[in-house]
């Protein structure tokens, strides 16, 4: 998962000294931990064992720093028949079997390639689970969605057409540059397009994409749930080529901190589900699902504001079940957001954000600190 560039500028707290508050008040979050988590104000302790794996080729995968892995991809896919396409930003494959995009990014946010790694045996749900964490950042986001599409090549004969994008994570940059080149017109006839690049077990995302049919054929499929999401590489793809898309979980938590971690099981979970999805796809009688943009009353979007503000229509859609909306001012009134967050290195960091709403000022939060983890945010308050 990644952001979209913020194009707004975020208002300088120094600039806002004379008015106001900047007192934390404790506002009854409970929406905000509905939504994220309880907050994590403790340092994180990695428990396990240092160093030692019973799955190799993932560690190996969140070894590489992004421009050795694409290297390494375009190795690994020559041994499973592909002719792979290296672009500037990308590295593309044409389908060989099956009409489906497997896609993920080989960015992640973690400034430090892994070194050290923790691999801890527990439970959850009642079955043993191996829990991967590293004081780099593990790196699950993306890596565990280029282990997952490795494994399947590995593992099956199923030969999709394969996008390995740089930099998501800055405004999904590599997408957007594959989309400039006309390869992605090659991927107008393909009946959908999987990204495996979403945290938790079972979520399945759609972003702006409204086909009704494609969500559902994906749940009934997968037994997974729909979720929101705020903008992934699927985003720039779909509407490029008039495809559907779905993001799908690959069992990575907290993405975006030190204290990521990746559930192996729930990752293997997700490989067995996308097989799924790419053998059903191989039946001739279905056909292609083609994306349909949510409808812009549903999107979020004031006169004055860039298109892109439309890609958090989706979330406030669903965050209204949770949201009191009526707090809404009209657009000529300007709310004031203080936000405390843990930064990367656990100290604490106060920031200031102007918006038209709550809500607003929310979304531009998530614009602006694409390194910042939900489960981070430890208060915040509106003046
Ligand atoms: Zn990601």
């Amino acid at each position: 998962m990644g952001k979209k560039k913020n194009k707004k500028a975020k208002v300088n707290a120094a600039s806002y000294t004379g008015i106001g508050t900047t007192t934390v008040v404790n506002t009854n979050n409970a929406w905000w931990e509905n939504l994220n988590g309880p907050s994590i104000k403790q340092p994180y302790i990695y428990k396990g064992d240092l160093n030692k794996t019973d799955f190799p080729e993932f560690i190996k995968v969140c070894r590489f720093p992004q421009k050795n892995l694409k290297q390494y991809l375009v190795r690994e896919i020559e041994k499973y028949g592909y002719t792979p396409i290296v672009g500037d930003g990308f590295l593309y494959a044409r389908s060989e079997n099956c009409p489906v995009l497997l896609t993920a990014h080989m960015d992640t946010v973690h400034k430090k390639p892994v070194k050290d790694f923790y691999e801890f045996k527990t439970e959850k749900n009642g079955r043993n689970v191996h829990i991967i964490s590293s004081p780099e950042g593990i790196g699950g986001d993306d890596r565990c969605g280029i282990y997952m599409i490795l494994h399947i090549l590995r593992e099956t004969d199923l030969r999709p057409a394969l996008l390995f994008c740089e930099d998501e994570e800055i405004g999904g940059i590599g997408s957007n540059k594959f989309c400039s080149t006309g390869y992605h017109e090659e991927l107008c006839d393909l009946k959908f397009f999987i990204e495996l690049d979403r945290a938790n077990a079972n979520d399945l995302v759609f972003y702006d994409d409204d086909n009704v049919d494609f969500h559902t054929w994906c749940e009934d499929q997968t037994g997974y749930r729909e979720n929101f999401g705020s903008f992934s590489d699927i985003s720039n793809l779909s509407p490029a080529t008039g495809v559907s898309s779905v993001n799908i979980s690959c069992g990575y938590y907290n993405a975006h901190t030190l204290r990521e971690e990746v559930i192996v099981e729930e990752m293997m979970d997700s490989i067995l589900m996308t097989e799924k999805l790419l053998t059903a796809a191989q039946d001739e009688s279905l056909e292609v699902f083609e994306y349909v943009e949510v409808p812009s009353s549903l999107k979020w979007a004031w006169d004055d504001y860039d298109d892109y503000y439309g890609y958090y229509g989706k979330d406030y859609k669903d965050y209204r079940g949770t949201y009191d909306y009526s707090q809404k001012k009209s657009p000529e009134e300007v709310v004031m957001m203080g936000i405390v967050f843990l930064t990367r290195d656990l100290k604490e960091e106060e920031t200031f954000i102007s918006g038209v709403t709550e809500e607003d000022c929310i979304g531009q939060f998530i614009l602006e600190h694409p390194d910042i983890c939900w489960n981070d945010v430890l208060d915040y308050y509106f003046y």
